[in-house]
């Protein structure tokens, strides 16, 4: 298993932006359901890293759930927690490479 500094410097470059500044959600999917037996509208936002983000709202736009699915290699998984200080220093470091 890599260890975290080659995780990081093996990162992909979509990852990487989406950890510094953030993720770029693109224009969501909107749907109306039914959720433990009353009416919501569930809204589906993807990015470029392949993260999905699912947000459960009732009919008044109080949010009644809201999650992000991973795309496999996003989320550090058996290294431990990578500090994001890492992740905004790996960027940089791209960055002023001209990567
Ligand atoms: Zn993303």
């Amino acid at each position: 298993m890599p260890n975290s500094r080659d995780f990081i410097r093996d990162y992909p470059d979509d990852n990487l932006e989406c950890r510094y500044p953030a993720h770029s959600w693109a224009m969501p999917f909107v749907a109306r359901e039914t959720y433990d037996g009353r009416r919501v509208v569930v809204v589906q936002f993807s990015c470029r890293c392949g993260a999905n983000r699912v947000d459960v709202l009732d009919r008044n736009g109080e949010r009644i759930s809201s999650h992000i699915n991973y795309p496999p290699g996003y989320v550090v998984k058996g290294r431990g927690r990578i500090d994001r200080a890492r992740f905004r220093a790996e960027r940089v470091r791209r960055l002023e490479a001209g990567k």
